[in-house]
């Protein structure tokens, strides 16, 4: 099956509930077993059986194996949030003893729960350049547990050679999870590319409304069986109504990404022709570093990417910024409307310093009208010039 019957039909099965399209929302705490056999033998150990709520109920089942699917994976669990999936895949495969490869560019609260929590409980943690590849078989110790890739990274933006990073980490013995929320799980496949685990934020294109936090993991066989032992112990698990906004989102997801992706790559075309902008970070265009990456791995791109203006001053960015009408400013991303809001990975990083002169801001580009998006941000330049 195609990637978009997939996400259309895996996990639903509407003739088990009255012929009703969708699945029903299932709040559940206690699951009561009919007999003293019943009861002994749901025990949890097996991720389909419907124990108690928190283990999971043919609500989370219906958005686990649409995930699943869409992945490519052989199981899947919903958490909280994407954060609440980066810690439990974390808690997953990292002990005492172990080292985490991070790439450079990854999602902040990654590095943070790194540094911050496993650290205190004995993992060390390094930091790579994200444009490393095969070369990153150097970094390798024999303790190396996990190498964490994000391609791209959600601010900068760096294109991965996956599959070099995977082959090497596999070759010394290490895994590879991927964070594969920019591609959505759909215009990007990293499990084909070697990924062992893959993650992302459903609160962003799976949910694709900006109401709903959810968190997802995919893993191959076999380390399936250590995400669903630490998934089950952490207590980690999504709502029942996020559960099915996150579920009725994915029907949505191969129609809602393509035009997230043409309109991306109309409003990357448009700023790189403006004489404000130094440089557009999209590896969707010819003239990124990461484009034939790009090219190679993914079928499409969403709608986030960064814009680098030439060194303006605080004055004229609010002058830019603070009557913007489409574009909202605010964290997160991956809903049907526009942001638009300033970044600066300087304070972030430490393998490769980010020392561009210039602001940085990242887009979102939404489902609006694309021309009405372009005049937006032709006025909002037209305020930042006037404020020079
Ligand atoms: C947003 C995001 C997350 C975390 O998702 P939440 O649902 O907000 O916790 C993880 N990784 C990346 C790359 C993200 O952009």
């Amino acid at each position: 099956m195609k990637d978009d019957t997939k996400v259309v039909a895996a996990g639903r099965a509407p003739h088990s509930n009255h012929g009703i399209v969708n699945p029903p929302v299932y709040h559940a705490s206690t699951v009561l077993f009919p007999t003293l056999a019943a009861l002994r033998a749901g025990n949890g150990k097996d991720p389909r059986q419907v124990v108690y709520g928190r283990n999971g109920t043919p609500t989370t089942h219906a958005l686990q194996d649409a995930f699943c699917a869409l992945e490519g994976g052989d199981m899947a669990v919903a958490c909280a949030s994407g954060k609440a999936a980066i810690v439990t895949v974390l808690m997953a495969y990292l002990q005492a003893g172990d080292h985490i490869l991070i790439t450079d560019s990854a999602y902040q609260p990654t590095r943070t729960f790194t540094l911050g929590v496993l650290e205190r409980f004995g993992v060390e943690a390094s930091f790579y350049d994200p444009r490393i590849g095969a070369d990153i078989t150097e970094l390798i110790r024999p303790n190396t547990r996990v190498v964490f890739v994000e391609s791209p990274g959600s601010i900068t933006f760096e294109m991965q050679d996956i599959p070099a990073i995977a082959e090497a980490a596999h070759d010394r013995g290490a895994m590879v999870v991927a964070d594969n929320i920019w591609a959505g799980g759909y215009f990007c496949k990293p499990h084909d590319l070697g990924a062992d685990v893959v993650l992302q934020a459903g609160t962003k294109y799976v949910v694709g409304h900006s109401d709903a936090m959810c968190g997802l993991v995919s893993a191959r066989a076999p380390h399936d069986e250590a995400l669903w032992k630490t998934f089950v112990t952490m207590g980690n698990c999504i709502g029942p109504d996020d559960a099915y906004l996150a579920q009725r989102g994915i029907r949505t997801i191969a129609v809602r990404l393509q035009r997230h992706h043409e309109t991306g790559l109309q409003l990357a075309r448009w700023l790189e022709t403006r004489p404000e902008v130094q440089r557009v970070l999209h590896p969707g265009l010819e003239s990124d570093p990461g484009h034939a990456l790009w090219k190679r791995d993914f079928t499409g791109a969403s709608g986030l990417f960064g814009v680098l203006l030439h060194p303006v001053s605080d004055t004229q960015l609010a002058a830019m910024l603070d009557d913007l009408e489409l574009f909202g400013m605010g964290w997160s991303w991956g809903g049907y409307e526009s942001l638009l809001v300033p970044v600066d990975p300087s304070d972030v990083r430490t393998a490769t310093p980010w020392q561009e002169d210039g602001q940085l801001l990242r887009i979102h580009a939404g489902l609006e009208d694309p021309a009405d998006l372009i005049d937006e941000l032709d006025a909002a330049l037209a305020r930042l010039n006037a404020a020079g």
